[in-house]
C-alpha cells in the first residue's frame, strides 16, 4: 500500500536517513521503532510531503507522494498525527476537529466522520466546546487522533502518541490505534516504546542511527538478540 525506498533525507548538510526503506501493507499495524534520534519523525514527515528527500521514492496505492505538498498527501488519504499533539489550544475540540477536514472529500463528509469520531470518544463529545489547551494530556492526544480521523484516513500514521502519557493512557492509546485499524485504516505507528508496539503490531522495521537495520513480525523480533538486549533490557 505504501512504499517507501531507498529514502535519503538531509536537514541542511547534515544527512539522517539512509537509504530507508519498507513498505505498509493493505490494513496492517505497521511499527518503526527506534531510540531517540533514529530518524522516525523524519521518515514520517518525509512521507506526509513536509520534507522532500533528496533520493528516493515514496509510492501510495502506484502513486508516487514524494513530490506532492503535503495537502495534496493528505487528500490521498495519508494522514499524519504528529508528534507532541500540535493542536490549535486556543480553539475548542470540535474546531480543531473541522480544522482536520479542510480538504473537500473530508468537507463534504464532515457532519458524518465528526459522528463517528465522537462515537469512537465519547470524551471528545463531553468535551467539544472546551479549549484543547485545558484538556489533560490524554485527551489531547484524542483529539489529535479525532483530527487526524476527519481527514478521512487510508493509512494513519502516529508519530509517538505514548510520549508524556501515563503507563493506563498509552495501553489506551495503543488500544484506539487497534480499534482505528479494526475499522479499515492501516496504521504505521512510531514509537519508542518498543515492547508494547511489537507486542500490538503485525510487523516492525528498527530504525537505528538512520538506517533500517532488522525487520519482522513483532513477535519475531521479541525474539532478537539484538531488539532483547538494546532495546527490552533482557
Ligand atoms: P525522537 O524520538 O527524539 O523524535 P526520532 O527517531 O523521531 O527521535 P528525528 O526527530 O527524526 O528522530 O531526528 C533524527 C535526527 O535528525 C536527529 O539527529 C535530530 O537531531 C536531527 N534533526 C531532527 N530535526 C532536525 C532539524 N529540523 N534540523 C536539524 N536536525 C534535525
Amino acid at each position: 500500500m505504501l512504499k517507501v525506498s531507498g529514502i535519503e533525507v538531509f536537514y541542511g548538510d547534515l544527512q539522517v536517513l539512509w537509504d530507508v526503506s519498507f513498505e505498509v501493507r493493505d490494513k496492517e499495524i505497521l511499527v518503526l521503532v527506534g531510540a531517540n534520534g533514529a530518524g522516525k519523525s523524519t521518515t514520517l514527515k518525509t512521507i506526509s510531503g513536509l520534507i522532500k528527500p533528496r533520493k528516493g521514492t515514496i509510492e501510495f496505492d502506484g502513486i508516487r507522494l514524494d513530490q506532492l505538498p503535503p495537502d495534496q498527501v493528505i487528500g490521498k488519504g495519508v494522514v499524519h498525527v504528529p508528534e507532541a499533539r500540535r493542536l490549535f489550544r486556543e480553539m475548542s475540540v470540535e474546531e480543531n476537529l473541522i480544522m482536520g477536514s479542510l480538504a473537500p472529500e473530508a468537507r463534504k463528509k464532515r457532519t458524518q466522520t465528526m459522528e463517528w469520531v465522537y462515537e469512537l470518544f465519547p470524551r471528545m463529545k463531553e468535551r467539544r466546546k472546551q479549549a484543547t489547551g485545558t484538556l489533560s494530556g490524554g485527551e489531547q492526544q484524542m483529539c489529535a487522533i479525532g483530527r487526524g480521523l476527519m481527514a478521512l484516513p487510508k493509512i494513519m500514521m502516529f508519530d509517538e502518541p505514548s510520549l508524556g502519557l501515563s503507563p493506563i493512557l498509552v495501553q489506551e492509546v495503543f488500544e484506539i490505534a487497534k480499534r482505528i485499524n479494526k475499522e479499515g485504516v492501516t496504521v504505521l505507528l512510531v514509537e519508542q516504546n518498543v515492547r508494547q508496539t511489537l507486542t500490538m503490531c503485525d510487523r516492525a522495521y528498527v530504525l537505528e542511527n538512520g538506517r533500517v537495520v532488522l525487520e519482522g513480525t513483532g513477535k519475531s523480533l521479541m525474539d532478537n538478540p539484538h531488539v532483547k538486549e538494546a532495546y527490552l533490557g533482557i
